[in-house]
Formats: C-alpha cells, sequence, structure tokens
C-alpha cells in the first residue's frame, strides 16, 4: 500500500532521515519507534508532504506521492494524527469531527461514521457540544483520532498517540487503535516511543536511530529481541 524507498530529508542542511526504507501492506498496523530526534515525526512528514524528502520514492498504493501537495496526500486516503493532538480548541467536538470529514460529500455515511467513532468513544458522544480545548488530554487524543476517522482513510498515521497519557488511557487508546484496524479495514502506521505497547499490537516494527532504520521484524519478534529489550523496553 505504502513504499518509502531510499528516502533522504533535511531540514535545511541539516540531514533527518538516512536512505529509509519501509513498506507497509494493506490492512497491517506497523510500528516505528526509536527515540526522542531519531526522526520518527520527520518520516510521518514526508509521507503527508509536509517536509518533502530531498531524494528517494514515496508510493501509496502503486502512485508516485513525494512532490505532491499536503492537501493532495490527504485527498488519496492518508490521514495524520499529529503529535501533540492538534485538535481546533475553540470549536466543539462536534465541529471538530466535522472537520474530519470535510472532504467527504456522503452525507448518510458522515452520519454513519459520527455514530461509529461516538462508540468507540462514547465520552464524546456525551460532551458533543463541548469545545475542544476544555476536553483532558486523553480525551483530546480519542477526538484528534475520531477526527481522522472521520475522514475515512485507507492509511492512518498515528504520532505518538500515547505521548503524555495516565496508563489505563493508554491501554484504552492501544485497544481502539486494533479495532479500527480490524473493524474498519484501516491500515495503520504507528510512531511511538511506547515501545511494547506498539510492538504489542503491531504485526511488523522498525526500529530508527539517528536517521536510519537498523532494524526491522515482526512485533512478536522484536518484543523478545535482546537489543530491543534493552534499548526500549528498559528489560
Ligand atoms: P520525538 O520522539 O522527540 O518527536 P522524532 O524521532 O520524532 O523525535 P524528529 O522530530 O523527526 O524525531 O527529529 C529528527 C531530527 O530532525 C532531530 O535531530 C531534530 O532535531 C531535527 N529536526 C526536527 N524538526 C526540525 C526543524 N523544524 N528544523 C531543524 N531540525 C529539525
Amino acid at each position: 500500500m505504502l513504499e518509502l524507498k531510499n528516502i533522504e530529508t533535511f531540514y535545511g542542511n541539516i540531514q533527518a532521515l538516512r536512505d529509509i526504507s519501509i513498506h507497509i501492506e494493506k490492512r497491517e498496523i506497523i510500528s516505528l519507534i526509536g527515540a526522542n530526534g531519531a526522526g520518527k515525526t520527520t518520516t510521518l512528514m514526508s509521507i503527508c508532504g509536509l517536509v518533502p524528502a530531498r531524494f528517494g520514492k514515496i508510493t501509496f498504493m502503486g502512485e508516485p506521492i513525494n512532490g505532491l501537495s499536503p492537501d493532495k496526500i490527504v485527498s488519496f486516503g492518508i490521514s495524520q494524527v499529529p503529535e501533540g493532538r492538534r485538535i481546533f480548541p475553540q470549536l466543539t467536538v462536534l465541529e471538530n469531527l466535522d472537520m474530519g470529514a470535510y472532504l467527504r460529500n456522503d452525507k448518510s455515511q458522515i452520519n454513519e461514521d459520527l455514530e461509529y467513532v461516538y462508540e468507540l468513544f462514547p465520552i464524546l458522544a456525551e460532551r458533543r457540544h463541548q469545545q475542544g480545548g476544555t476536553l483532558s488530554g486523553g480525551e483530546q487524543q480519542m477526538l484528534a483520532i475520531s477526527r481522522a476517522i472521520m475522514a475515512r482513510p485507507r492509511l492512518l498515521l498515528l504520532d505518538e498517540p500515547s505521548l503524555g497519557l495516565a496508563p489505563l488511557v493508554v491501554k484504552q487508546i492501544f485497544g481502539i487503535i486494533k479495532k479500527i484496524n480490524s473493524e474498519q479495514k484501516t491500515t495503520i502506521f504507528l510512531v511511538e516511543q511506547n515501545a511494547y505497547q506498539a510492538l504489542k499490537v503491531s504485526n511488523r516494527g522498525y526500529v530508527m536511530e539517528n536517521g536510519c532504520i537498523t532494524m526491522t521484524d515482526t512485533g512478536a519478534n522484536l518484543l523478545k529481541n535482546p537489543d530491543v529489550k534493552q534499548a526500549y523496553l528498559g528489560i
């Protein structure tokens, strides 16, 4: 579904990604783990066209997408939930969700999807007329994920969905990620520092260090790998 081939991305003269190759098949959950500053967010930015790759090739459903504008890339069915859950704080929960569907005009399906996200996160249904900015951190993350689902993406990119959340909420969010993958058939690319939770739900994972991919394997194998255990799982 998505293929990054020999991607090199720069911020001015600073090289953030070096020869990155990643492939994601339909219906997979793939995680990208690594320390602070490894280049995980930059990888997502390059896919979305927000920080275009200088070298290499990115294809989505067989079509080259590098060099295209971010809104064009979104229109192909790629939605991102950015780090820090950037919702619209002045808008209500419902208005935020409506914004997620702004490219769509299939009204009855939009209403069905709205009911679906309210089922996933009943708290959002209760708070539908409340301003987004007044929600708790966990609820804002739920809203950010729901807003992305409202776009009916083929590929959902999640940047550190567990960041700053209480352990119970983290567990709930990862449960929902699995559910969206199986019920909506959405392919998921998950960037995480919480390597344990991410690898547990993932079919495969990539490990990133200093802008390079240093390891790739199934989620289960990476969880057992001694280097991963020591560097990212604290065991
Ligand atoms: P974190 O988990 O802390 O978000 P990350 O793995 O997502 O880290 P990136 O944010 O992709 O890492 O950063 C990769 C490298 O690029 C880092 O060295 C960072 O300092 C640098 N970088 C990121 N954004 C910019 C920018 N706007 N300008 C210059 N350098 C940047």
